[in-house]
């Protein structure tokens, strides 16, 4: 695979190919913006630096080398990596529904350049929903990616090849404890050879996952596509204080930072929420069917190679 090239080393046949790439951009954000509007989401705008942010820790599928601190203020502040802990004190204290398209800064393994999914800044578009369950969640999103195949065959000459695979949902569901047993730790590739949208549930990690403490089981689901892999992640939350402490500690998180989350989950104002983030440059590079995701950013943050602008 060949990396993607700054956009100033382009040439005119690669600038156009851009352009392309970058108007069905357009079209795929204006068409996830309006389904969430229509379906009664509130519309938040991001934060870039936070005393508190996702601690990828710990999740199987996370390669962290590096995680950016600054000093503002007199106040140490961590650059978002998600925006998993303001979306569920703003799902709890504000909106029932909301979203946000999210920049996150994630300094990937620097061998992760060749994998193609993998950006050191993306976007999520990431949702919440207050006082819903797993399967509500997992009906939406079945339902909007099979929108999705229905506008894009409407308003295309072709229909993006990808698109094709979005068969008629519901999508099966495998549990992740058994991939492991049946496929071991390259589960991956057989859930993918499936050539169809698969969800993976009961996934060991972060704290704010929701994990029943008798059976041990995770209330939670990622969403892989044929030829990509996963393109979201999403669960019930935590919402008990004891349960957030106890996995925070087992986690060998700092408490600190997460102590706003944390005071208000003891004073009883965190909710029940259920939600979930989608790699929208991740999304954008299958339905445009490029080899890596930098193709699909006007300025690509490839693991390991930082170009001029
Ligand atoms: P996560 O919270 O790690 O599950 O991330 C949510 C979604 O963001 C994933 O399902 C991917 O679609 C996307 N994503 C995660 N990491 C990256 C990355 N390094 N580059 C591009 N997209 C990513
Ligand atoms: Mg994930």
């Amino acid at each position: 695979m060949e990396l993607p090239k700054p956009i100033y080393n382009l040439s005119d046949s690669e600038i156009e190919r851009k352009r392309m790439i970058g108007s069905m951009g357009t079209f795929l954000l204006k068409f996830l913006t309006d389904e969430f509007i229509k379906n009664g989401y509130q519309w938040i705008m991001p934060v870039i630096f936070s005393k508190s942010t996702d601690p990828l820790w710990p999740d199987p599928g996370a390669s962290i080398e590096k995680r950016l601190e600054a000093e503002i203020y007199g106040s140490n502040v961590k650059v978002t990596q998600s925006m998993i802990v303001h979306k569920i004190v703003a799902c709890s204290l504000l909106y029932e529904k909301l979203f946000t398209y999210s920049p996150n800064v994630r300094i990937e393994k620097r061998e992760r350049a060749f994998t193609g999914i993998h950006a050191y800044e993306f976007t999520q578009l990431d949702f919440e929903i207050r006082d819903a369950e797993s399967a509500d969640v997992i009906k939406f999103v079945e339902s909007i990616f099979y929108k999705l195949k229905k506008v894009f065959a409407e308003n295309y000459d072709h229909l993006p090849s990808n698109l094709e695979n979005l068969i008629n949902p519901p999508w099966k569901i495998f549990d992740s404890e058994k991939l492991r047993e049946e496929f071991g730790q390259d589960w991956e590739k057989n859930v993918l050879d499936l050539n169809e949208p698969v969800w993976v549930v009961n996934i060991p990690r972060e704290f704010y996952d929701y994990q029943d403490f008798n059976t041990g089981k995770w209330d939670n689901y990622d969403l892989y596509l044929p030829a990509l892999g996963e393109v979201l992640s999403g669960a019930k939350r935590e919402f008990k204080y004891s349960k957030m402490l106890e996995k925070i500690s087992r986690d060998g998180l700092k408490e600190e930072n997460f102590k706003v989350i944390l005071n208000l989950a003891k004073s009883g104002k965190i909710k029940k929420c259920a939600g979930a983030g989608i790699g929208i440059e991740r999304l954008l590079k299958w339905v445009t069917n490029v080899d890596h995701i930098g193709n699909v950013q006007i300025f690509p943050r490839i693991p390991g190679h930082v170009y001029d602008l």
